[in-house]
């Protein structure tokens, strides 16, 4: 493979779900690395095909296993984002169930629903061979110009595995999206992390890409040393050094979000991370101009015609807080707070706060984001959060 080539151009035309599985002759844990989700993707897909091909010819994992797979093959023909429905949202809890028992109605599913099943087989053979913890990486590549970063679900050990590559962090988006691939297994144990290389069409995207894969093998301590030592340093070079700029962890604060017929149309010019001041406008759409309602950074704007987030903005989080929160879970600081005035916990889960606003009105929303509880939705006065579970 050249770095010079286009992803488009490296793509296998007749590509199955699986890109590769290496197994290591010890005990360890289950890497498994997803590309193109997203059809117009394909960077992620290529990179891990360079990662196996150099897997093919030298024994260099000793432990575990290494599992690549295919994201939305039907739109990834067509390199499309998705084909009916967007194969990175519709990971409900519900519809997957609906799969487990067998009474799905075919003539109601779409084609992302087949990709669905086939992923999960796959995914669910890899959990039931596995000799250790299982990790799940998502590769993406975004519309605008962007440096790579890391999307983590605030639990402590998303977060432990996702500051071990050289390379922003963003927590909280998930509080925005709903039925994620990683959320639906992050529900299920899975330590998950999802990886945004730059942009579509850009040859470095690959080569950050795989940089991700060859640190998430060497973090969880799969690969053979010293054989690989030049390898990793190599990776963690090339992540740090466009990683350098930005900072270390940021919050995503505010979601854009995108009708089909609202004309929504980002303006030009704007890349990931960049930063806006309150009042700056960033897109137009049928009500006119929409403006930053704070100073703040954009995150992923969007360029293309399918998807339905327009941007994000977010802010630096400090990594003092980071270990603040990280020290105020371990002491189970968590499981007191619905003692507060005004917070009282789900009847349906241990996980979920129902907060009444009016009453507990001083308590900042950022003390419940320390603690790791997100914002699920707001009912007139009150407020729902759930923790993922540790
Ligand atoms: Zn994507």
């Amino acid at each position: 493979m050249h770095g010079t080539a286009t992803p488009q151009l490296e793509m296998t035309h007749h590509m199955g779900r699986v890109i590769g599985r290496v197994v290591g002759d010890n005990a360890g844990p289950t890497l498994i690395c997803i590309g193109s989700i997203h059809g117009n993707e394909p960077a992620g897909i290529t990179a891990l095909q360079r990662v196996f091909a150099q897997l093919d010819n030298e024994q260099l994992i000793s432990h575990g296993t290494l599992l690549g797979i295919a994201g939305n093959l039907a739109a990834i023909a067509q390199n499309r984002r998705y084909v009916d429905e967007d194969l990175n949202r519709i990971w409900t809890k519900d519809r997957i169930d609906s799969f487990h028992s067998g009474d799905t109605d075919s003539s109601q599913q779409v084609t992302e629903d087949l990709e669905v099943e086939a992923i999960l087989r796959e995914i669910e053979q890899a959990a039931a061979e596995t000799r250790g913890d299982l990790f799940l990486v998502d590769l993406h590549t975004t519309s605008g110009r962007s440096p790579p970063f890391g999307l983590v679900a605030d639990t402590l050990r998303n977060r432990s595995f996702a500051l071990r590559f050289p390379v922003p962090i963003i927590l909280g988006l998930e509080e925005h999206l709903d039925g994620t691939f990683l959320e639906y297994f992050n529900n299920r144990g899975y330590v998950t992390l999802g990886f945004e290389g730059g942009q579509h069409d850009d040859a470095t995207s690959v080569d950050l890409l795989e940089s991700c894969i060859w640190m998430g093998l060497s973090v969880l301590n799969m690969l053979r040393n010293p054989d690989c030592a030049l390898r990793i340093q190599l990776a963690r070079n090339k992540l740090s050094e466009v990683s350098r700029p930005f900072p270390r962890a940021l919050e995503v604060r505010y979601r854009h979000q995108v009708d089909p017929d609202d004309g929504f149309a980002m303006d030009p010019g704007f890349a990931g991370f960049q930063m806006v001041r309150a009042g700056n406008v960033l897109a137009h759409d049928r009500s006119g101009k929409l403006t930053a309602a704070e100073d703040s950074r954009v995150l992923l704007p969007l360029y293309q015609s399918q998807g339905a987030d327009g941007y994000f903005l977010m802010r630096e989080f400090s990594t003092f807080w980071l270990t603040v929160s990280a020290t105020l879970r371990y002491m189970r600081l968590d499981s007191v707070l619905h003692w507060l005035p005004g917070v009282a916990r789900s009847p349906d889960s241990p996980h979920t706060l129902v907060i009444n606003r009016r009453v507990a009105r001083w308590l900042a929303l950022q003390v419940f984001h320390l603690l790791g509880y997100r914002r699920r939705r707001m009912d007139g006065e009150t407020l729902i959060m759930t923790r993922r579970p540790e």
